[in-house]
């Protein structure tokens, strides 16, 4: 432990966010960090506990040995940290700026006192890393003959395809869009995390490690799992969970009433340089921009609305408004589910809960003009409609953003008549299907998520894969790639 006193003479501090005048201008990340002092500080904070929950089973999804990086920043060992956070996460850069930080809510400094700034200490170890040359690719010495196929190039399937390629199997990833990163790429706004900058930085380094990537593949529509079967010894299952919810009300056909998906997916393929024939764009330029759905995703179509010059933006959602601080039904370590306004809400958004959108309007054109919605009141056995509580939204505009199914069925799980669960997800034993051969990893597998969790998806995965594969346990060198053992 660096410093003993360090959480009694430290506050907590945050990374700066550019003004919100300045940042709607344009679609890049808008964070300013904080100086080596500063970040030396907060790694002071930690109390180097004796049972540290923030790596626990309450705390990070990939278990980062968070007390260790905070003691090496503290006594300015850099690189020994970076090598500490790399031990167990494949993508620090990707987790340090979107993590929601499960790690943080079971920090035992939370429980009476800000809990350690564990996310930014991780952005700031990558970051220098990057700068210092010391995140280099790591190739395999040896080759073990072995090939597995990843379907899907999202945080799960890259998170198998590094951790497989360090054992020394040749992989090959085969991804539907256009470019890699799954929803890193198409879901998560570049404001939040740069495409070119962040996730192609990372891409790169894995070609020269070695990975295949295969764009515009769509798996068990254009090209069929068998075909895979025959050139690989493993196939893996990242296609991830973007079966939408939708909302069956009364002119839920009018135009002009789209997915979240459809528009963030636009979105952030405009900002890479893509451009879509005027037909096709979902633009929220001077339109009264209504979002359903009340989380992250939701969030993500304000961020972008605002961007675009959206005239007014009101984001309403069906529960309640979560409570400003922990309560009994979420006690530490578990994760606070409590309100906090996202950075984009906090650009300039209109909020309203316990609302139930009862039908669209429809103009004459066939355009929505409007939503029906009514205030609810939640009760033990469901909500009731509050009488007379009946108002009208101007919408030009609507996104709906209430969550996903699942994954798509049709397709691979169809061709490979693969079971799933009562969620509709794949269903495996530790990672293996019904069908011999194939694994599934990351949202296809649990379900809709979090990065980190499709990530620890990916690397157990990848354990299984390789006891599959070897008949035990593939141990890699860390210092220069080699295969040294196998136990
Ligand atoms: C809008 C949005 C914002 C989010 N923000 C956050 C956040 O801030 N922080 C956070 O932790 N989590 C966030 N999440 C959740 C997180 O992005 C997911 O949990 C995570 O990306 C899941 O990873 P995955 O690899 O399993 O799947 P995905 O990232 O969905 O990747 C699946 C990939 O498989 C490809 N694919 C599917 N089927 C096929 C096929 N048949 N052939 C070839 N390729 C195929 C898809 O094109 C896609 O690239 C967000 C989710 C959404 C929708
Ligand atoms: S729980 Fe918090 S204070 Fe304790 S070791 Fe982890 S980061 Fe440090």
């Amino acid at each position: 432990m660096g410093k003993i006193t360090g959480f009694k003479e430290y506050k907590r501090k945050e990374f700066d966010y550019a003004p919100v005048s300045e940042r709607i201008k344009h679609y890049n990340e808008f964070i300013t960090p904080l100086d080596k002092k500063e970040i030396t500080n907060q790694a002071a904070r930690c109390m180097d506990c004796g049972v540290p929950f923030c790596h626990s089973n309450y705390g990070c999804p990939v278990a980062n040995i968070i007390p260790r990086f905070n003691d090496l920043i503290y006594r300015g060992k850099w690189e020994a940290a970076f090598r500490t956070l790399m031990s167990t996460n494949n993508f620090p850069e990707f987790t340090g700026r979107i993590c929601p930080a499960p790690c943080e809510g079971a920090c035992v400094l939370g429980i009476n006192d800000d809990p350690v700034n564990i996310k930014s200490i991780e952005y700031t170890i990558i970051e220098k890393a990057y700068k210092k040359g010391w995140m280099k690719p790591l190739i395999p010495k040896n080759r073990t003959g072995k090939k597995v196929a990843i379907v899907g190039s999202g945080p799960a399937g890259l998170s198998a395809a590094a951790q497989l390629n360090k054992a020394g199997h040749s992989i090959t990833v085969y991804e539907r869009d256009k470019r890699i990163g799954g929803l890193l790429r198409y879901g998560i706004p570049n404001f939040k995390l740069e495409k070119k900058r962040v996730i192609q930085r990372r891409v790169e380094i894995m070609k020269q490690e070695g990975i295949e990537f295969f764009t515009e593949a769509h798996i068990g529509v254009d090209i069929p799992v068998k075909k895979l079967q025959e050139k690989h010894d493993v196939v893996i299952l990242c296609g991830g969970a973007s079966l939408p919810r939708d909302l069956p009300i009364p002119n839920r056909d009018a135009n002009n009433i789209h997915f979240a998906m459809e528009f963030l997916s636009q979105s952030n393929s405009r900002v890479e340089g893509e451009s879509f024939a005027k037909a096709d764009e979902i633009l929220a330029t001077d339109k009264h921009v209504v979002v359903i759905g009340g989380g992250d995703t939701g969030s993500d179509c304000v961020g972008n609305s605002i961007r675009q010059g959206a005239k007014s933006i009101m984001q309403i959602e069906l529960m309640p408004k979560a409570p400003l601080e922990r309560d009994d039904s979420m006690p530490w370590p578990l994760y606070p589910r409590i309100f906090k306004m996202s950075s984009s809400q906090q650009e300039g958004c209109e909020m309203d809960f316990n609302v139930l959108s009862k039908s669209f309007i429809k103009d004459e054109n066939g355009n929505v003009s409007g939503i029906n919605c009514v205030k609810i009141k939640w009760g033990a056995k469901g909500f009731d409609e509050i009488e007379g509580s009946d108002f009208v939204l101007k919408a030009d505009l609507v996104l709906l953003a209430m969550g996903f199914l699942g994954p798509e069925q049709t397709g691979m799980i169809e061709e490979l008549k693969l079971e799933t669960d009562q969620r509709s997800n794949i269903k495996t034993t530790g990672f293996a299907t019904s069908q011999k051969g194939i694994f599934a990893a990351g949202d296809m597998r649990r379900g809709q998520s979090l990065v980190v969790w499709a990530i620890n998806e990916g690397r157990e995965c990848a354990r299984e894969v390789d006891a599959y594969l070897t008949g035990g346990f593939s141990v890699l060198n860390s210092k220069d790639g080699s295969l040294y053992k196998k136990i």
